[in-house]
C-alpha cells in the first residue's frame, strides 16, 4: 500500500474543522504527522501526550469519519507522540490552524459563489433578503397592529386569492418589515413549490440598474414572470424613479392578471406617496391597505417579554414594566434597550434590575417624568421584619426556617442573603443581626456575609437574585 500523501492529511484535518467546535479544534488539534500505514492501520503523530488522550478519545468519531472519507481502506487509527513534529525538515507534519483557516476561507467562497449562481439564475434579483427570525408566529398582536396582521395571515394561507396586493403602512420601527417577511417566510414553509421574493424598493432599484448595465433586463423580466410570491418592503423609495416604476408597473400588471400574490409596504398610504405615478399609486390600492400604529403598553410590554425570551433572557416583570412604560412607541427603540442591558449584563455582570435599567435610561437621555418620579417613589423597607419576609418569599422558604439553625444549602443560602443584607444595606451591628438568627454570635455572621460575598463573585445569578430582592425593598 502507497502510504497517504500530505495532501490526504490536509484533506482530514479540514474535513475535521469543518465537525467539531472552534474552541475544541484549537484547543487540541495543532500538528499533524503521518507516522506510519500498514495493514488497514494508520498512526498519526501528535505534539504532546495530552494532544494524543484526547484526540484518542474525545474527538474518535469526528476523526474517525473524516478519516474514512478521504481513506476509506483505513479500518483502524491510532495516535502517537511524534517527537519529530517541530522538525523543520519534517515535510509530512500539518500545520492544523493554517489547515483551519483555510477550511472556513475556502467555505466562505463557496457560499458566495452559490448565492452569486443563484442571482445569476435570477437575472440578478438578489435572492436571499429575508431573514428567518421574522415570523408571523412571534409577531405580537395587539389593538395597533391587529388589522395588518389579519391581512398578512390572510395572505399567507391563500396567497393570491385573498387581498391582492395587500399595502401595509406605518411609521418606522413598528413591525412592517416583519410582518411582510414573516410572510414570506410564512409562504415557502407552507407551499414548497412556490417562488417567493422579498426585496426592498431600493433593492429592487439597484438590481434593475444593475441588469441595464449588464443588458441583462430581458433576464429579470423573465424571472419575475415566474415567480409566485413578490414582497416589496418600503415603496416610497421609489419616489422619481419613473423608469423603475415603469419596470415595477409591468411586473405589477403581469402578476395580477395571473392571480399571484403582490405585498407591499410604505411609510404613508399609497394616496400620500409623492412623486409616483398615479397608475402605479392606484394599482397599490386595488387590493386591501392597513396601518400599523403605535403600539400601546400592553403590546410594548408583550414585545418586549417576547424578545427576551429568545435570547433567553430572563426580565424581571417589574423591569419589563419599566421599559415598557418608559420608551417610545417604536419597537426597535425599545428593542434597542433590551440589547444594551443583555450586554451589559453579559459583559460587565450587571443584573438587569430596576436601579440599573433606569440609570441606563437616564444616560440615554430620555426625558420622561416618570423615570424620576418612579425611582423617588420607590419605598425603602422600614423594618427587619419585612426584609425578612421578603427574602424568604424570594427563596420560597418559611420564615422561621430562614432565621433557624437548619444548615441544609437551600436554606444557608437565603440565610447568608438575609445576613448580608441587613449588614450593608441596613447597617445592622453584627450583634443585633445575630439576635435576629437565634443568638448566634458575632463572628458566625462575619463569617456567613464575608462568604456571602465570595459566593457572589463567582455566582452571578445569585448577585442577580439579591439585586431583585434589593428592588423589592428599595435597598
Ligand atoms: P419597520 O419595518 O416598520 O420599520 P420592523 O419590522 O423592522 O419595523 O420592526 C422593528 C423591530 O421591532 C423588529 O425587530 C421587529 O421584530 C420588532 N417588532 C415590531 N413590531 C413587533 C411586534 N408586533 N411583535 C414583535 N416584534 C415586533
Ligand atoms: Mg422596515
Amino acid at each position: 500500500m502507497t502510504p497517504p500523501s500530505a495532501e490526504h492529511l490536509r484533506k482530514i484535518v479540514r474535513a475535521i474543522a469543518g465537525n467539531v467546535k472552534k474552541q475544541d479544534f484549537l484547543t487540541y488539534f495543532k500538528k499533524l504527522s503521518l507516522l506510519s500505514y500498514a495493514d488497514g492501520k494508520v498512526v498519526f503523530g501528535v505534539v504532546s501526550s495530552f494532544a494524543r488522550d484526547n484526540l484518542a478519545h474525545k474527538f474518535k468519531h469526528e476523526i474517525a469519519e473524516a478519516v474514512s472519507g478521504v481513506l476509506p481502506e483505513v479500518e483502524s487509527v491510532e495516535f502517537s507522540v511524534d517527537s519529530d513534529i517541530d522538525n523543520p525538515s519534517n515535510a509530512a507534519v500539518i500545520d492544523c490552524l493554517k489547515e483551519y483557516k483555510e477550511f472556513f476561507s475556502l467555505k466562505k467562497k463557496e457560499e458566495e459563489a452559490s448565492v452569486a449562481k443563484e442571482e445569476e439564475e435570477m437575472g440578478g434579483i438578489n435572492v436571499r433578503m429575508m431573514n428567518e427570525k421574522y415570523r408571523l408566529e412571534n409577531f405580537i398582536v395587539g389593538p395597533s397592529n391587529q388589522l395588518a396582521y389579519a391581512a398578512a395571515d390572510a395572505v399567507s394561507r391563500r396567497p393570491g386569492s385573498a387581498y391582492n396586493p395587500l399595502y401595509i403602512y406605518g411609521d418606522v420601527g413598528l413591525g412592517k418589515t416583519h410582518l411582510l417577511q414573516g410572510i414570506g417566510n410564512t409562504i415557502k414553509a407552507r407551499f414548497k413549490d412556490k417562488k417567493v421574493i422579498y426585496t426592498t424598493a431600493d433593492r429592487f432599484l439597484t438590481d434593475y440598474v444593475n441588469s441595464i448595465k449588464k443588458r441583462t433586463v430581458d433576464k429579470m423580466r423573465e424571472k419575475y414572470r415566474n415567480i409566485d410570491v413578490l414582497v416589496i418592503d418600503d415603496v416610497q423609495f421609489l419616489a422619481k424613479k419613473e423608469r423603475t416604476q415603469e419596470e415595477l408597473y409591468n411586473i405589477f400588471n403581469l402578476m395580477h392578471e395571473s392571480g399571484r400574490q403582490i405585498v407591499l409596504s410604505g411609510d404613508r398610504p399609497p394616496k400620500e406617496l409623492t412623486e409616483i405615478e398615479p397608475r402605479l399609486k392606484s394599482r397599490f390600492e386595488w387590493g386591501i391597505i392597513v396601518d400599523v400604529g403605535a403600539p400601546d403598553f400592553e403590546t410594548r410590554l408583550a414585545i418586549l417579554q417576547e424578545k427576551a425570551r429568545s435570547r433567553e433572557f430572563i426580565l424581571p416583570q417589574e423591569v419589563a414594566e419599566f421599559i415598557a412604560y418608559n420608551a417610545s412607541s417604536n419597537v426597535r427603540e425599545i428593542e434597542g434597550i433590551l440589547n444594551q442591558i443583555i450586554a451589559e449584563y453579559e459583559l460587565h455582570g450587571k443584573p438587569p434590575t430596576l436601579e440599573n435599567v433606569s440609570s441606563r435610561f437616564q444616560k440615554l437621555g430620555v426625558t420622561n417624568d416618570a423615570i424620576g418620579n418612579r425611582n423617588l417613589q420607590r419605598r425603602v423597607a422600614r423594618s427587619y421584619d419585612e426584609l425578612l419576609d421578603a427574602v424568604a418569599g424570594h427563596f420560597g422558604i418559611e420564615k422561621k426556617t430562614l432565621v433557624g439553625e437548619d444548615r441544609r444549602k437551600e436554606n444557608m443560602i437565603p440565610r447568608q442573603v438575609a445576613m448580608y443584607l441587613l449588614k450593608n444595606k441596613m447597617h445592622f451591628t453584627y450583634e443585633r443581626i445575630g439576635n435576629i438568627f437565634s443568638g448566634r454570635n458575632h463572628s458566625a455572621i462575619l463569617y456567613s456575609c464575608r462568604k456571602l460575598e465570595t459566593v457572589l463573585k463567582k455566582d452571578q445569578n445569585l448577585y442577580y437574585e439579591m439585586n431583585v430582592i434589593r428592588d423589592k425593598l428599595g435597598l
